[in-house]
């Protein structure tokens, strides 16, 4: 495989990880590569809380290696630069999301897709060239090869950019790649208002979409209208309001953690419209025909983006002010923020504030 030879691993570094399926997150000392001739060396600042997290820490889909150091929402400040690398800087201001390493030479990584590429290793519980184990932004440093690492825009603040490496880019690569960006005028859904789903909104109102809000929680209806801008809000549970709106939506982003049918949502599109699935539940979802083939409509699945992407949603988020909305933790608290996302009890999404002050009023 393509990359750096091997590496000795002699970084101590302070973290964060599960040990079993408990998902339990304790304070974990581990070890890192030397920063390479093509690596970066990250503070970490801040690190968002995804909701894969909680899957990887729970073993939610029986691939977690432990211990495991989750955390793919990262942002920090190059300490360390590799005499290879000339797009950084020590005291840059970057962000590093959810791949460590690609093959960089097949198609998906020539032209620039290489979160399709079948050896994509993830930042954490991946694999990297050299061998080792990845760990991720729940630690205190971080060593990144150059090309899985994104400036953060100025104007962006590092806490609340955090979650756009991960959450953002999931939501934004499926509006572009399904021709809404720069085409205003849809009428888009978005299934679960959580830390996906309320960025989702937010891009499809900057992108000029008539933006629905579908969701299992009465309490969202007011924030997603009245601050978020969403136009409508479909309470998913309410039987009356979804066969009210059959038939009236052309895309529909799908961002829900749990197990669920896709039937029901699937007739709220139009004919000939488009569910992208995001969401990777640990249950197989249901996927009836009928609402399929009566309505010619087409389900697809979409990961991450690329580095490119990413780097291009950070700048129109830049240009939008599009930041995700936020509640800061300590790493004490990690637990907690856990256990309230498993409640789906968070405004919109947990950062954990990596360098700040141990102690938190959680
Ligand atoms: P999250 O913050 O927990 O949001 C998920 C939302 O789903 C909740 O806020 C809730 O919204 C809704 N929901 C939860 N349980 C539900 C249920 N039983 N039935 C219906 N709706 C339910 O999670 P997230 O961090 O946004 O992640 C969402 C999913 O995307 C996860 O499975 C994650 O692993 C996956 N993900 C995929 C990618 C990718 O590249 N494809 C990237 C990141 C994350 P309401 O209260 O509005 O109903
Ligand atoms: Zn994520």
């Amino acid at each position: 495989m393509a990359g750096t030879p091997l590496t000795t691993h002699t970084q101590v570094v302070s973290g964060w990880a599960a040990h079993d399926p408990s998902g339990k997150i304790v304070p974990y000392t581990f070890k890192r590569r030397e920063n390479g001739p093509n690596d970066v060396t990250i503070k970490v600042l801040y690190c968002g809380i995804c909701h894969t997290d909680l899957h990887f820490a729970k073993n939610d889909w029986g691939i977690t290696v432990y211990p495991v150091v989750p955390g793919h929402e990262i942002t920090g400040i190059v300490t360390v630069v590799g005499s290879q690398v000339t797009n950084f800087k020590i005291g840059d201001r970057v962000g590093v999301g959810c791949m460590a390493a690609t093959c960089l030479e097949c198609d998906f990584c020539k032209q620039s897709q290489e979160n399709y590429c079948d050896k994509m290793q993830l930042t954490y519980n991946g694999i990297f060239w050299d061998g080792s184990i990845t760990y991720g932004g729940y630690s205190k440093s971080l060593v990144a090869d150059y090309r899985f690492v994104v400036h953060v825009p100025e104007s962006l603040p590092m806490d609340r950019a955090a979650p756009l490496l991960c959450a953002g880019v999931t939501v934004f690569c499926p509006l572009k790649d399904n021709n809404l960006v720069g085409n205003p005028g849809k009428r888009i859904g978005i299934i679960g208002m959580g830390g996906l789903g309320h960025l989702g909104v937010k891009f499809g109102k900057a992108f000029g979409h008539h933006v629905t809000v579908i969701s299992t929680s009465p309490s969202k209806e007011k924030e997603a209208k009245e601050r978020l801008g969403a136009d409508d809000f479909i309470l998913s549970t309410d039987a009356d309001q979804m066969q009210a709106k059959k038939r009236s939506i052309d895309f529909i982003l799908d961002t829900v953690s749990a197990k669920h049918s896709l039937g029901p949502y699937l007739e709220l599109l139009k004919v000939n419209g488009t569910l992208v699935l995001v969401a990777a539940p640990d249950n197989p979802v249901d996927l009836p025909s009928f609402p399929l083939i009566f309505g010619k409509r087409t389900v697809k699945g979409s990961v991450i983006g690329s580095m490119e992407e990413t780097q291009e949603m950070l700048n129109i988020c830049a240009k939008f002010n599009i930041l995700c909305d936020i509640e800061s933790v300590t790493p004490d608290k990690i637990n907690v923020a856990f256990d309230r996302l498993v409640k789906n009890d968070i405004k919109y999404r947990f950062v954990i504030d990596i360098a700040g002050n141990p102690t938190s009023s959680l």
